[in-house]
């Protein structure tokens, strides 16, 4: 490699402008991406649209499954000959997989130059200059330290890592209409499985007024929902002037900041569960009725060889609990299928479980051994990968069936949506059925016919126990069709949203849940009460009736604009000539 070397002036923030970051993994490493782009245009960097285009590439990687960190490397070979023809270019790869591969990554992927652990973030830019200058493999690892360095080192990786967070105070995020903000780090949980606790340290809370700050800088900015993170974001705990300061105390602060329409937050532990965070959502209007509180299995052997610290009945009171004080409550969960030595009657509790919480969403995994984890080192990895599969597929079919129910029980009813952007649903049926989509203003073909939640995609079989309507029988258009092992939630936040313009506007209502609308682009940023009409297992369809409040964003039509409030059974409510079009 022969590396163009920098003149005296230069420095890396002249020699490498574009940078192209790819992101893995969960909500936390979405809000880590932020803060790096933050960091990168700050110095003055663009994003390039393709990786060919940028002098930077880096990859924020996820290392809670094989099949994220297959992907990576899938990536990182893509890039040799690239990285032959342009060796200027830097590659990166930051977060959990770099922290969880350490050195020996540059082996697997010498061309790599940099990497750079979930905890290490804040000197990202320092480590490019260094890639830059020294032409050599450069790294910012946590390693062993992460666990057992000392109080001094462990106070100054806090206050820096609080410096990154603090950091996007400067980034360029503006008019976003939904926000995260980390309210801890790291888990000291360990369960067997987990390779989390080694990859991002062990569990600190941030300051509540750093996060009430954050929240009203946020506002400011046209954010007018905010998502809560932790890895177990309910044992949030922090000590404030010698008081603690516990997660409902934390809830009702940024309840209050004005300008914040909603709350959520993710994900929660059931061991770690205070009633008084049910009693605060109960009160407090701008908590949204959702909660994603993971089981992983209904039977108690697994979870104790889990090391969860719970068993399946008491999660189920829990779960009734919840319901006792929210009744319209959306539980989401997570199951791990195929754990080591999970029987056929260990996977019955976990079917009965799932049928009996009846879930608004569900997360299944194939469990798969994560070095250095417990379950890798003491366990055998004793189910085979068709039973596995077998598994995984039974417990999506139920959970398909419960969410169809559980959405058709929304049809005739009124949510609040706000509303995001444009559909990429809608968008993607665009292109297959050109012609057949009429005009703005008139329905889409999604909207033409009632009793949607009942229409499954020709060959495809309604689930077991639901007879569809006789309008059922009309085939659904493939780009149309619901992905019933491709469950939406929180985790794919935006994932729904197109860029570019599309026929339908898309949002999500208090539960969570994506629903699908025409109305006028200019309704893009507002608060709106959306008649359901059909549904299908994951999403809702309907027309707007109210809009409850107009967009707030610099870059959207603001409340000068006279906004209509139609009546509830008024065609359009967005719609106001010569204002909204
Ligand atoms: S609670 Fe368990 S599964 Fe969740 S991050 Fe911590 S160790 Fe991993």
């Amino acid at each position: 490699m022969k590396p163009r070397r920098l003149g005296p002036a230069e420095s890396w923030a002249s020699a490498m402008r574009r940078y192209f970051l790819e992101t893995f993994g969960c909500q936390m490493n979405i809000l880590d991406s932020q803060l790096v782009e933050g960091q990168l245009r700050a110095r003055g960097m663009t994003p390039a649209v393709a990786y060919r285009d940028a002098d930077v590439i880096l990859f924020n990687t996820c290392s809670v499954r094989q099949h994220a960190e297959d992907k990576v490397l899938s990536r990182l070979g893509q890039l040799r000959g690239l990285k032959r023809r342009r060796p200027e270019t830097i590659i990166g790869v930051i977060g959990c997989m770099a922290e969880r591969e350490k050195e020996g990554l540059f082996v697997r992927a010498p061309h790599v130059d940099l990497l750079c652990g979930p905890g290490e973030l804040n000197r990202l830019p320092a480590l490019l200059d260094e890639a830059q200058q020294r032409h050599e493999h450069v790294a910012a690892l946590a390693g062993s330290l992460s666990r057992r360095t000392e109080v001094l080192h462990r106070a100054l990786e806090y206050d820096s890592l609080e410096a990154l967070d603090l950091s996007r105070a400067a980034s360029v995020e503006r008019d976003t209409l939904q926000s995260y903000i980390r309210v801890q780090r790291g888990c000291d949980k360990f369960c067997t499985y987990c390779v989390v606790p080694f990859t991002r340290g062990p569990e600190r809370s941030r300051p509540p007024g750093h996060l009430v700050d954050e929240a009203k800088m946020l506002a400011e900015r046209g954010c007018r929902e905010i998502t809560l993170l932790g890895q177990t974001v309910n044992s949030y705990l922090h000590q404030e002037d010698g008081r603690p300061v516990p997660f409902a105390r934390l809830l009702e602060r940024v309840h209050a900041v004005e300008g914040i329409d909603r709350v959520r937050f993710v994900t929660s532990f059931p061991a770690d569960w205070d009633e008084d965070i049910f009693r605060v959502m109960r009160d407090f209007p701008r908590l949204m009725p959702y909660l994603h509180i993971p089981a992983q299995s209904g039977s108690d052997r697994v979870l104790r060889a889990m090391k969860r610290g719970y068993t399946a009945a008491s999660y189920r009171r829990l779960m009734d609990t919840a319901r006792s004080y929210l009744p319209d409550v959306a539980l989401a969960g997570d199951i791990i299928v195929g754990f080591c030595g999970e029987t056929d009657a260990d996977f019955r509790a976990t079917v009965e479980l799932t049928r009996g919480v009846q879930y608004s969403g569900l997360y299944v995994f194939k469990y798969s051994p994560r070095p250095g984890t417990k379950a890798d080192r003491n366990l055998a990895d004793d189910v085979p990968l068709e039973v596995k599969q077998a598994r995984n597929n039974e417990l999506l079919a139920i959970q398909s069936e419960i969410m169809l129910r559980q959405k058709q029980a929304w049809v005739g009813r009124t949510v609040e949506v706000l509303v995001e952007g444009y559909s990429k649903l809608a968008r993607r049926s665009q292109g297959e059925h050109n012609g057949e989509l009429r005009t703005r203003g008139k329905r889409s073909p999604s909207f033409s016919i009632r009793g949607a939640a009942a229409i499954y995609p020709a060959g495809r079989r309604a689930p077991s126990g639901l007879t569809p309507a006789p309008s059922a029988l009309t085939p659904w258009p493939s780009a149309l069709a619901p992905a019933p092992f491709d469950l939406a939630s929180e985790q794919d936040r935006g994932a729904e949203v197109s860029r570019e313009p599309s026929s339908q506007l898309v949002g999500r209502t208090p539960q969570d849940v994506i629903t699908l609308f025409d109305a006028p682009p200019t309704c893009i940023g507002a608060l709106v009460k959306v008649r359901v009409e059909s549904a299908t297992p994951h999403s809702l369809f309907g027309r707007v009736v109210e809009v409850i409040s107009p967009p707030r964003g610099a870059g959207q039509r603001s409340a000068t604009i006279g906004l209509p409030v139609v009546a509830p059974g008024g065609a359009h409510a967005c719609h106001s000539p010569g204002a909204w079009i």
